[in-house]
């Protein structure tokens, strides 16, 4: 099936995927995968499908999804491998222009060293990279890249790309416990983003079941540091922790909306004051929520923290 859904997205809204990459073809061999191990690994780009018959896919699914009154925010790559492999990757984005509904990407970012998948990715209007590591020996760690990759060019590609593209260029960093959530290596992670400038930075962690048993997330503790290290780089960083719940609702109803909003963020201690007095509450709804081990309280240079509980 090359299109599917519509689906609720938490970063693009109502989502029609098209799975451009048959399954599962990639340049990484990620150990927190959720689609499992890479069947096939490479780096030469192909081509897969027709243009025009991922065009007449998706313009199906378009047409039965507005017929049932379904709204589509975003026409999404998002494949069972890596979409830039696919040789005519900015042929089909032009293809489906006309369609009149923005167009994303999520890419691993791992081929953008090459021109011509930058020229590709120009045509979108959302673009996510992931950025795990800016550390050769973790990156390869935790990507298993290809062997002929070269961290280098990628990370030189993505500088390239975020200075020439003028959609919404956004990354994604996958936090593995014991491969890559130490102090300094989230520090220089954090420190390219700087560079890169992305609208948002998305900070994951694994949850589902990954293709290496061994893999898990780290504690909130250092996901709130991480949190909080890249924010004082980045404008705007955001989880993205699988909780999709009622992320977003604000109900009026104060123990689901602290959860819905520590989902997406952690909350300093001032902000959930405010908050608490917003809602004419006080802190018993808070207190409870941590004792049942819903939220934990955790700090970060010296100030207190409101995350939600993710294991
Ligand atoms: S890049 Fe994506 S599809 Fe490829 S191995 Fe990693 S998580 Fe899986």
């Amino acid at each position: 099936m090359i299109a599917f859904g519509p689906v609720p997205s938490r970063r693009l809204g109502r989502s029609l995927g098209i799975n451009n990459i048959p399954p599962k073809i990639c340049t990484y061999a990620c150990v927190y995968c959720q689609l499992g191990r890479t069947i096939k690994m490479q780096v030469e780009r192909d081509s897969f499908y027709e243009p025009e018959e991922i065009l007449q896919n998706v313009r199906d699914k378009v047409e039965k999804a507005r017929e049932a009154g379904e709204t589509i925010d975003y026409l999404t790559f998002v494949p069972d491998g890596e979409p830039t492999l696919d040789l005519n990757l900015g042929r089909v984005i032009e293809l489906l222009w006309p369609l009149g509904i923005k167009i994303a990407v999520i890419s691993n970012g791992s081929l953008i060293g090459r021109e011509d998948v930058r020229e590709d990715l120009l045509g979108a209007d959302w673009v996510s990279l992931k950025m795990d590591s800016t550390r050769r020996e973790i990156w390869r760690k935790i990507d298993r890249p290809y062997g002929t990759l070269r961290l280098a060019s990628i990370l030189d590609g993505a500088l390239k790309f975020a200075q020439a593209f003028r959609g919404e260029l956004v990354t994604e960093t996958m936090l593995v416990e014991g491969v890559n959530d130490d102090d300094d290596q989230i520090r220089d992670v954090a420190g390219f983003l700087a560079r890169l400038e992305p609208a948002t930075a998305y900070l994951a962690i694994p949850t589902r079941p990954p293709a290496e048993e061994w893999v898990q997330p780290p504690d909130e503790e250092v996901i709130n540091r991480a949190y909080q290290v890249f924010s004082e780089k980045v404008d705007r960083v955001e989880y993205l922790v699988g909780y999709e719940g009622n992320a977003f609702a604000f109900t009026g109803n104060v123990e689901e909306d602290l959860l819905s909003i520590t989902s997406v963020h952690p909350m300093r201690e001032d902000a959930v004051s405010e908050f608490l007095a917003r809602a004419g509450a006080d802190w018993t709804a808070v207190r409870e929520l941590v004792e049942q081990g819903r939220l934990v309280e955790t700090e970060y240079a010296r100030r207190r923290f409101y995350v939600r509980k993710i294991h």
